[in-house]
């Protein structure tokens, strides 16, 4: 990709109306573009990093048994009756809207309801479970804080899977490997040293939730973690003192932190179930409600807290998993000079070799491209200058580090 080719402009200044580090500095370095408050768009550099995401969390969920849909944002007014959650009383974010030939309807703020029904189709039998439904599908929340950035927004992309299984015991099994998956995404992305399995209150099926948060000074909730069991609590539970024997842990080793909810896994039991007559029957016959979890993790969310947790005055610090593209060539070269020339060839060889690589062969001062290069946050920056013509050997500074190497063209492109 070519810096000149690219439509997004960086900007020096942050946008007076934006807070949230995440959302200045990624506004400045032409991420996302913001439409009203809670409210953004992805451009190309920042949606390559939300696919990236999306790519390491679509592989965890297939691992686990996981099927992929794509359920309509529009939701029947019927199914959230039925599970009393359709008044605004009973939830404070939704969006309503209405047929113009007549008829509420609902942007779906999650999706249990739409799901259980339209799995009533599908199951009938013992012999049709379990099953792991999932989607990477928009929500629509009526947020009232609208503060944070990307990490709350008033629609945004959730990675919602839903488990259906024949008994407590066959989603507790599940329950866990979820987990594990969930551990598994937040280490990929780069953020697993700093999150947290998070106790949280849990619903007439199981004591406790789960959260899953990530220690960062500029989070909106406070948790009290336990650093050596890698455990935290959440505020809901701090007081319950029944949640550190389960937990195995002391009151008293608790440390508060600011943090960010990164992910979110919950067993529903039959709550969902019994109210849309999701049932099966089992071997002996007997109709049985299926019993039902649910796991979510927000794209934007966890993009914005990546950027919190790495960003530097400078700019952005994208992990290698994430990044938008893996190298960013700073030429110093003129049009047409020797420079230009070696640029050009380099860009070329690692585009040929499948490198992910932007190419900065904008007309610039060095000062300015090294300061965007600063910004965009991509790992790996190679610097072609009079240096690299003369001694054939190219500048490779980490952004995360500041460390800079020496390699030939045959280094980089093997
Ligand atoms: P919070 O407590 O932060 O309001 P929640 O508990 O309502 O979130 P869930 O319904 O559990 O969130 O949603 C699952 C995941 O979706 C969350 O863990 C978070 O990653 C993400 N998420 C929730 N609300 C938002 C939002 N307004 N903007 C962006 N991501 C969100
Ligand atoms: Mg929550």
């Amino acid at each position: 990709m070519k810096q000149s080719e690219l439509f997004t402009k960086t900007r020096r200044e942050a946008p007076a109306d934006e807070v949230a580090k995440n959302a200045q500095l990624l506004v400045r370095a032409g991420y996302i573009h913001k439409e009203m408050a809670g409210v953004y768009d992805y451009l190309p550099l920042g949606l390559r990093v939300i696919e990236k995401i999306r790519a390491i969390i679509r592989e965890e969920m297939n691992a686990i048994g996981g099927e992929e849909v794509s359920l309509s944002a529009l939701q029947d007014p019927e199914i959230w009756k039925a599970t009393d959650r359709w008044s605004d009383e009973k939830v404070d974010v939704w969006f309503k809207t209405a047929f113009k030939n007549g008829g509420e309807v609902g942007l779906g703020l999650t999706h249990e309801e739409p799901l259980t029904r339209l799995m009533t189709d599908h199951i009938s039998s013992y012999r049709d479970l379990p099953r792991y439904v999932y989607q990477f599908q928009d929500k629509f929340r009526n947020e009232t804080r609208a503060k944070s950035g990307i990490m709350r927004t008033r629609e945004f992309t959730m990675k919602d899977l839903y488990s259906f299984s024949k008994d407590k015991a066959e989603h507790d099994a599940f329950y866990e490997k979820a987990k594990r998956a969930y551990e598994n995404i937040f280490a990929r992305v780069g953020i697993g040293d700093k999150t947290y399995l998070t106790y949280a209150s849990g619903g007439s099926f199981s004591p406790y939730s789960h959260e899953f948060q990530t220690v960062c000074s500029t989070g909106e909730d406070a948790i009290y973690v336990d650093d050596a069991k890698k455990l935290a609590v959440n505020k809901e539970v701090y007081g319950d003192e029944k949640v550190y024997e389960e937990m195995g842990i002391k009151k008293e080793n608790l440390k508060e932190e600011k943090a960010i909810e990164v992910g979110n896994i919950f067993t529903l039991g039959t709550k969902f179930s019994e109210a849309l007559g999701l049932s099966y029957k089992d071997a002996e016959g007997k109709t049985t409600p299926v019993f039902m979890g649910s796991y979510g993790i927000g794209l934007g969310r966890l993009m914005g807290t990546i950027v919190e947790v790495f960003a530097d005055d400078k700019g952005l610090v994208w992990p290698e998993s994430v990044a938008p593209l893996k190298y960013h060539i700073v030429s110093l070269g003129k049009e047409g000079d020797e420079i230009s020339q070696l640029a050009d060839a380099l860009y070329n060889d690692l585009k040929n070799a499948g490198v992910e690589v932007l190419y900065d062969d904008r007309d610039m001062s060095a000062g300015q491209k090294f300061a965007d290069s600063d910004l965009l946050g991509i790992p790996k920056r190679i610097v072609v200058g009079k240096d690299a013509v003369n001694t054939g050997k190219f500048e490779i500074v980490d952004r995360a580090s500041g460390e800079v190497n020496k390699a030939e063209r045959a280094e980089l492109i093997s």
